[in-house]
């Protein structure tokens, strides 16, 4: 078999430590934010948007490269299950990464490996094996029962700050010892360095769930203490508590499985003639499978109305616009914060926000949701930073909207579309001493500002700092 090929391991490898993925650990947690991030920061390293692979879409077509880069030794795979990603919440690091070759992530045990280092065909190579087959034929059975679905995510290269000298430096060690190595990096046309990201969703393969759950329990890492009782602390998680609680890589790494596996399973069937689709390009687009054709002004073209466009005869992934926005006073001594019907219990008090509709410009939409939520009127908006938000794929666009304060423009009206149970405008020197301070100073009804990863709470922040510059 292909893996064969690439695959030379050793047991001895178990004891070696893996630099850069400790350097990556460093430098995710230093960049994790607090109040003392600055907005460019914010726009740099946003929670779940972090640039932490380089996605070579272009090579997402190209199978022999698709297919080396998932049989490679150190290649990384998340798993997810009905779009739940697999975690060990005992972990500092909960987000489970396998690796095909041992030791390619500290001393982890690689998943083409059997106990003793070797490398063997299992379920897992069969099934990677298999799928490569399938991908390179865009074959019918890509989604057949049994069978798990892979995307590409991309490379870990230099452009997000792999040091790929230190892996260099290690084969290089090894080349002179008697211990064989894995291929620490994949070198494709000596032009793509870096080690791919893959994400396999089980959902329709129950053999390869178990076999990742299985492998999950061999993972090491440091521990935390958390789920050490008799319940197993590796499973798929659908808790938001775990989603924000990731490193900033991690993140990045689950919202792009997520939101991209999400709008595959979504999409069974084609939305122009209703036969199954299945996805092509390593998950990168979705085909629609008839393959049934008529004849039109002499041309034999596809029955499908998707498949014969001439534009285009796939579907993209799609990604919903919502704007969300921190609303103030021209001179930032109010600042607007509202409550959803949603969030009335947990009196969370936060930014109004809503799903852009076709042909508005960002700050046309910002303006009428404001005044739809609120009978607010805005004068000013200005365009601040973005955050992807796996739920289930949206991207919020996130503004800060002046109001002149006339009379008029300030008047809270929450009867228009009855989203909110509450709007205010509060001092904006209160908001600051919640955030900086104590969430408790002047707050007897225990109102809560939004998570800190959320770009909701980011946009407060800035409206509070530009207070401060004012004053
Ligand atoms: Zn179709």
């Amino acid at each position: 078999m292909y893996f064969s090929r690439h695959f030379v391991t050793s047991a001895k490898l178990f004891q070696q430590v893996n630099n850069h993925l400790n350097k990556s650990k460093i430098y995710a947690s230093a960049m994790s934010h607090s109040v003392n991030t600055s907005v460019t920061d914010q726009q740099n390293d946003m929670y779940f948007g972090t640039e932490a692979i380089n996605r070579v879409s272009f090579l997402r077509e190209d199978t022999e490269f698709i297919c080396n880069s998932i049989k490679h030794p150190a290649a990384r795979f998340i798993a997810f299950s009905k779009t739940n990603p697999l975690i060990n919440k005992s972990l500092k690091e909960k987000l489970l990464v396998f690796t095909n070759g041992d030791n390619q992530i500290g001393s982890k045990k690689g998943l083409a490996t059997s106990s003793d280092g070797r490398i063997v065909e299992n379920t897992w190579t069969t099934a990677v094996h298999n799928w490569c087959e399938d991908n390179r034929n865009e074959s019918a059975d890509l989604r057949s029962h049994g069978k798990p679905v892979f995307l590409f995510l991309g490379l870990e290269d230099e452009s997000v700050g792999l040091k790929l000298s230190d892996l260099k430096a290690e084969e290089l060690e090894q080349e002179h010892s008697d211990i064989p190595c894995d291929e620490k990096y994949l070198d494709h046309q000596g032009r793509y360095q870096g080690i791919p990201y893959f994400a396999v969703d089980v959902t329709a393969s129950p053999e390869i769930e178990e076999f990742l759950l299985a492998q999950g329990q061999l993972q090491g890492g440091s521990p935390t203490g958390e789920g050490t009782g008799d319940d197993s602390p590796v499973f798929f998680t659908r808790s938001r508590k775990h989603y924000l609680g990731f490193t900033h890589k991690e993140a990045a790494l689950y919202s792009h499985g997520k939101m991209f596996l999400d709008w595959l399973s979504r999409n069974l069937f084609c939305p122009g003639c209703g036969t199954k689709t299945i996805p092509i390009h390593a998950g990168g687009k979705l085909k629609c499978t008839n393959t049934k054709t008529t004849i039109k002004r002499d041309q034999e073209v596809s029955i499908c109305p998707v498949k014969s466009a001439s534009v285009s005869n796939v579907s993209f992934p799609r990604t919903d616009a919502c704007v969300i926005t921190a609303i103030t006073s021209s001179d930032r001594s109010k600042i607007l914060l509202s409550l959803s019907k949603r969030h009335a219990v947990t009196k969370m008090y936060a930014c109004t926000a809503g799903f852009m509709e076709p042909s508005e410009t960002v700050e046309v939409a910002t303006k009428r949701e404001i005044w739809e939520e609120t009978g607010v009127v805005c004068n000013k908006i200005n365009i601040i930073m973005t955050q992807p938000w796996p739920f289930p794929g949206n991207l919020m666009i996130g503004c800060l909207a002046v109001v002149d304060f006339n009379g008029e423009n300030e008047v809270i009206h929450l009867d228009n579309d009855k989203e909110l149970a509450d709007a205010r405008w509060f001092d904006t020197e209160l908001i600051r001493k919640w955030i900086y301070e104590n969430n408790n100073i002047d707050n007897p009804e225990g109102i809560l500002l939004p998570n800190p990863e959320s770009i909701a709470f980011s946009l407060i922040k800035m409206a509070v700092d530009q207070r401060q510059q004012k004053l």
